[in-house]
């Protein structure tokens, strides 16, 4: 037995896969396509997804947010997972890559879910505040731009409601922000988000070690 987060190499993974993961056809197919593309390391891992979607259940989330669609997993994921009146909305700025996702949204009969904005997320994010959206969000996802993560951050923190959940990907980026060699600006701006979070009494957290890292933080 071991208190510290085991490390999973190829056949635990797949241990973990085989014995937790109900992945519903259409999200497998999505990730099928997916992988064909050169960008494919964006999606997030299917035991992410399933993960986000009993978060959003046990939250019983009904309006939520998904800043970097990408082909639109997550997005679809947390949409199957809402109630019928539920709304999911995208923001990105790729026109083609959001084809793909609005294709697999429709096929899974959740398009009418889900309110793609394609403009920089900022601006859709500012958008909604000016249009006195703030407090009326229960879960946000944030995986896009790495340097705009604290930009994000805290205009999500203004639309989330009281108790409220964001999930932010890729805080442990492949390691990278715990080796001292690594100085880039997106590893710099990971660092440095993830400090801020840890500093934020206006949170609860916790950083999930599932896939690339994962942290969540509830608004108080
Ligand atoms: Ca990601």
């Amino acid at each position: 037995m071991t208190k510290k987060t085991l490390g999973l190499d190829d056949s635990l993974h797949h241990y973990l896969q085989a014995v937790s993961l109900r992945e519903p056809d259409i999200l497998k197919q999505l990730r099928e396509e997916t992988a064909q593309l050169p960008m494919s390391q964006m999606q997030i891992a299917p035991e992410q997804g399933q993960f986000m979607a009993l978060l959003v259940q046990l939250m019983k989330a009904k309006k939520t947010l998904d800043i970097g669609v990408f082909t639109g997993y997550s997005a679809l994921v947390v949409a199957l997972a809402l109630p019928p009146e539920g709304k999911v909305v995208g923001c990105d700025i790729d026109e083609e890559k959001t084809e793909i996702a609005r294709r697999y949204w429709q096929q899974a009969n959740v398009a009418d879910k889900i309110d793609l904005r394609i403009a920089p997320a900022l601006d859709t994010l500012d958008e909604l505040i000016a249009a006195g959206e703030t407090e009326t969000f229960d879960f946000a996802f944030i995986d896009a731009d790495k340097r705009n993560y604290e930009n994000y951050y805290e205009r999500c923190l203004q639309l989330l409601r009281p108790g409220g959940l964001v999930a932010v990907d890729n805080v442990l980026w492949s390691g990278r922000v715990a080796d001292e060699t690594v100085d880039d600006n997106r590893t710099q701006a990971i660092r440095s988000f993830n400090d801020k979070v840890y500093q934020d009494d206006r949170v609860s957290i916790s950083l999930v070690p599932i896939a690339d890292g994962l942290t969540l933080a509830r608004k108080q």
